[in-house]
């Protein structure tokens, strides 16, 4: 049997790599458009630092998995812990997620994010819109102050014109750690990224050559 995978990207070479040694087949060939394989996992190496097309962390709640990408990354891994910052109002550093360090923001915004938080009119809505998940789950504050903008400018769209596809991956904090957190409290979030791997050299692009490098 021959197998031809559609574009150059991670999904394409690990699949060769675990459907290689099969012995019903006897050829994998990869079609690639670009002239680089290896898709959205590249890196350039400029003056010895590895800039990543889009930042990537290896993080996944499914252990096994995990395990496989650490395995083959071999010694060219380390484990690091979250430590992103927000810039807001071009003088304040807030830790990410937002909601985690709320008794950073001045006092009117703090005021505001907390009473739309706690008195929220959208807490019954049911979202048909990213935006109306985000007005849902962290109110109307929170929303205008960093979650509205924040997302526009990643999805280079307005939140109301997106749909729910993608609100799955956000999880929701429990209500103590956002009170928690205007009261001065430190408190985490997202636990399942707070600590992620990467590797040590080459940045995210040399996961890709690790899984070139396993095959034929
Ligand atoms: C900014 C950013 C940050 C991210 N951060 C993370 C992260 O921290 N952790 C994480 O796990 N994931 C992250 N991701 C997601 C991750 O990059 C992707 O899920 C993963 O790289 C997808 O791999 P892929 O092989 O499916 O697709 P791609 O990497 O997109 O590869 C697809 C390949 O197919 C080629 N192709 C397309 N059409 C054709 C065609 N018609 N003919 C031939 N070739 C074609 C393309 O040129 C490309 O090389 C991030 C993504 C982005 C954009």
């Amino acid at each position: 049997m021959k197998i031809l995978i559609l574009g150059g990207g991670i999904a394409a070479i690990s699949l060769a790599k675990f459907l290689q040694d099969k012995k019903e087949i006897k050829e994998i060939i990869i079609l690639e458009k670009n002239e680089k394989i290896g898709g959205l996992l590249r890196s350039y190496n400029i003056k010895n630092i590895f800039y990543d097309v889009g930042p990537h962390i290896i993080f996944s709640k499914d252990k096994k998995i995990l395990s496989i990408i650490l395995k083959i990354l071999g010694k060219n891994k380390i484990k690091i812990r979250r430590s992103n910052k927000i810039l807001y109002d071009k003088k304040t550093y807030i830790k990410y997620p937002f909601e985690n360090e709320l008794y950073k923001l001045p006092k009117k915004d703090l005021k505001f994010a907390l009473d739309k938080f706690l008195k929220n009119k959208f807490s019954n809505i049911k979202p048909k819109t990213m935006k109306e998940f985000f007005l849902k789950n962290f109110g109307e504050g929170i929303f205008n102050l960093y979650l509205g903008p924040y997302n526009n400018k990643i999805w280079k769209m307005n939140t109301s014109k997106l749909d729910t596809q993608m609100v799955e991956r956000i999880p929701r904090p429990p209500d103590e750690d956002i009170i928690n957190s205007a009261n001065g409290a430190i408190t985490e979030g997202y636990k399942h990224q707070l600590y992620f791997h990467y590797p040590k050299k080459g940045g995210i692009q040399s996961l890709f050559d690790a899984f070139q490098k396993k095959t034929k």
